[in-house]
């Protein structure tokens, strides 16, 4: 599909050898990203799930707080699943207090929003943009998107919440597509960092 295209995987803390290896099914360059100056020539990024306040920590130790403010100001097409979600919010409920995030997407997303006794659980979605077969969605100690602003569009959604949404070059899922061995969320993105 998009050989030329190269995508880098933030890989500071959790599932980000999963994204790599969705990616390079779909034919793209992936590269695992550990410092700010490796994001130059991506055209797309994935933040992965993992624990947010770990990966936030990492950001601020390695200066990706800026370096991907900076690179989304000039194009680049980020995508987070999970806690890569959490750091793209505007907002985030149930934070821990001193949790930082990139403040890039105007959502407002809740942390381990399903509580305990469902803390992970599977289930079919309906996505925007995404034709076929319902998408397997894995959930693991997900948030849920709690609101989102008039420019944000909403793509899926699972017992009357937001899980999957886009805007602009943004895009945020709850769930974790790179678990699923269903290309089709990797594809869906890949064609926003080549439109882009
Ligand atoms: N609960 C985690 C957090 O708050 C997210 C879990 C995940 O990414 N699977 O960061």
């Amino acid at each position: 599909m998009a050989g030329s295209v190269r995508v880098g995987v933030l890989a500071l803390q959790g599932a980000f050898r999963e994204h790599i290896l969705s990616l390079e099914a779909l034919g793209v360059e992936a590269v695992a990203v550990r410092l700010p100056d490796q994001l130059e020539g991506c055209a797309g990024l994935i933040i992965p799930g993992g624990e947010s306040t770990a990966i936030g920590k990492l950001m601020t130790s390695y200066g990706f707080y800026e370096a991907l403010c900076t690179a989304h100001d000039q194009g680049m097409a980020i995508w987070g699943t999970c806690a890569g979600a959490i750091l793209l919010a505007r907002r985030v409920l149930d934070a821990l207090p001193d949790q930082r995030t990139l403040e890039l997407m105007d959502i407002a997303v809740r942390r381990n929003a399903y509580g305990r006794q469902v803390d992970s659980f599977e289930a079919e979605l309906t996505v925007g943009g995404v034709a076929g077969a319902p998408f397997p969605g894995v959930f693991i100690r997900a948030p849920w998107i709690e609101e989102t602003g008039p420019s944000v569009e909403v793509l899926a959604t699972h017992g009357g919440r937001t899980v999957a949404a886009r805007e602009g070059r943004l895009l945020a899922t709850t769930f974790h597509p790179e678990l699923t061995g269903d290309p089709r969320i990797h594809g869906f993105f890949v064609d926003t960092v080549v439109g882009s």
